[in-house]
């Protein structure tokens, strides 16, 4: 048996491993558990850095394909599935490595093997032999799984979630993708570009659940001039693999008033991307005497202490935004917290970012949350088509929107649709954190010609005064 540790980890992804070497800065003796064999978790190893990497070379791929003769390129281009696949491979392993090199540089005990926890204060992990580590505080950071689908079976070669989705080894003729979320549109894209056609089935009447309207109204209008069909109101009810392709069963989700046909849908390939639960197997919860709220998410105070004390969560399995960057942050504030520092988290500045493209981004509340609330709000809008470095960039689809309290002009949200979105927003982050007005954003010298002229555009907007609109 070790000595003790002050704090030991399981989970290592961005909510654990983050969470690790902020605790180890801060002179804590820690130690990090993880099965998977690899550090980085989900979103390092099947999920944000494979996604990105394919999103990005198969956006190179139809530029080449579809863009550059507009600007006087002449080019052949073919697809070797294999090198861009090996490509993001790569990606991903240089990145875990990397992980695994800041664990030693902060000097943090990495433990490879499945971490339970017997009694508060005792892990034991099952690797290539049985350890049992005693220690003052636990973090659980044991992430998130696939929400199952009732019928749908996963084999990950014909029917696939986002995992399998990241791997396939030949571009499917025909890809049905289920749930028009953020896996669904960005994974759906990636099969797209490279020459799948791609329909989406959508319970609800809208993509992107959760996101402003308009931004949701805008992405559905672009991906379909893209050749993304949308199958919405629908719910599918079974998926049948068979020889060279997936039988599937589906019927409009008015079906529950009566009335509507039931419809047959046929593709090579169908990735099941409905949600993501939380993830506690064999962690040993209930004999800990941990609480769970009835979706399985871990409950936590503001400090991230569970009932339990000296056992703290943070990450997708307390619920949430599911998001990498909320993980990280989290982890951080808990070894604050936990090291006698103090710390909290703005959750309403934490931005959400779609890498399709072009990309979809927001920040703080949206239209129909302020309306709901009663709150008086102006909405500043400026279009891409009028911002010159898009134009030069030949990247027009969309717009910023910047939501403004009515009083006191302060900034409330924002919503862009368009190229780099994912980095636009984090101007109004900083904004947004600054508790700063649309005035002070619209008087901030905004390098030209820039993208982020549109956000400063938007935010005169808000006032009714944009200069090129
Ligand atoms: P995880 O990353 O899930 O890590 C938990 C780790 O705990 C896992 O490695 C698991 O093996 C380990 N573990 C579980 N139980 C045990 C145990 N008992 N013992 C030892 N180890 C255990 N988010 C973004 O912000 N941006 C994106 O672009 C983005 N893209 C995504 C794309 C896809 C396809 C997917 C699936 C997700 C994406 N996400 C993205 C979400 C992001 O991956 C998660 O929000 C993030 O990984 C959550 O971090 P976490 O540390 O809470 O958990
Ligand atoms: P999601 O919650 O974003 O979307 C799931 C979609 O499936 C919803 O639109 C839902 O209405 C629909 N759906 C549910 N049941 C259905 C059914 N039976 N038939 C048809 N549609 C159905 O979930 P996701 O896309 O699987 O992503 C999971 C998580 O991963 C998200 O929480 C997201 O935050 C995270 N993620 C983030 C990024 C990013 O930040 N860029 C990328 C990928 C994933």
């Amino acid at each position: 048996m070790s000595e003790p540790y002050d704090v030991v980890i399981i989970g290592g992804g961005p909510g654990g491993y983050v969470a690790a070497i902020r605790a180890a800065q801060l002179g804590l003796k820690t130690a990090i558990v993880e099965k998977r064999g690899a550090l980085g978790g989900t979103c390092l190893n099947v999920g944000c850095i494979p996604s990105k990497a394919l999103l990005q070379s198969s956006h190179h791929f139809e530029t080449a394909n579809e863009e550059f003769a507009a600007h006087g390129i002449k080019a052949s281009v073919t697809l070797d599935l294999k090198t861009m696949l090996g490509r993001k491979d790569k990606v991903v392993s240089d990145l875990t490595q990397g992980v695994e090199f800041l664990m030693k540089k902060n000097k943090v005990d990495y433990i490879v093997g499945e971490g339970q926890i017997t009694e508060p204060g005792t892990v034991v992990v099952k690797g290539k032999k049985k350890q049992t580590l005693k220690t003052a505080n636990i973090i659980i950071a044991t992430g998130s799984e696939v929400t199952p689908l009732p019928g749908v079976s996963i084999d990950e070669k014909q029917i696939v979630s986002s995992t399998g989705a990241l791997d396939l080894k030949k571009v499917p003729k025909n890809l049905i993708v289920i749930g028009a979320g953020v896996i669904g549109l960005e994974l759906g894209s990636v099969w797209r570009r490279l020459g799948s056609k791609v329909t989406v089935v959508e319970f609800l009447d809208h993509i992107l659940p959760g996101m402003d309207k308009e931004v949701s109204k805008q992405m559905g209008r672009t991906l379909k001039k893209q050749g993304v069909q949308f199958k919405l109101s629908t719910k599918v009810t079974g998926a049948k693999a068979g020889k060279g392709s997936v039988t599937l069963t589906a019927e409009p989700v008015s079906n529950a008033q009566g009335g509507g046909k039931k419809e047959t849908l046929k593709a090579d390939v169908v990735l099941v991307a409905i949600g993501r639960r939380p993830y506690t197997e064999n962690l040993g919860l209930k004999k800990a005497g941990v609480e769970m709220d009835d979706r399985g998410f871990i409950k936590v105070d503001e400090d991230f202490q569970t009932n339990v004390e000296g056992i703290f969560a943070i990450g997708d399995v307390i619920g949430g935004a599911m998001l990498a960057h909320k993980a990280e942050d989290e982890g951080v504030v808990c070894a604050e917290i936990m090291a006698g520092q103090s710390g909290h988290i703005n959750y309403d500045t934490i931005p959400g970012i779609v890498y399709t493209w072009p990309e979809a981004a927001s920040v703080g509340k949206t239209e129909e949350q302020l309306k709901e609330a009663g709150v008086e709000y102006k909405s500043g809008k400026f279009p891409f088509t009028a911002n010159s470095r898009a134009r030069c960039n030949g990247d027009t689809d969309g717009f910023v929107k910047i939501l403004a309290d009515s009083a006191t002009d302060a900034v409330l949200g924002c919503h862009i649709v368009g190229p780099e979105a994912g980095d636009l927003i984090q101007e109004v982050v900083v904004a947004m954190e600054l508790s700063a007005s649309a005035e002070d954003i619209a008087r901030i010298c905004h390098g030209h010609p820039g993208l982020s002229e549109a956000v400063k555009e938007a935010a005169l907007a808000a006032d009714g005064r944009a200069i090129h609109m």
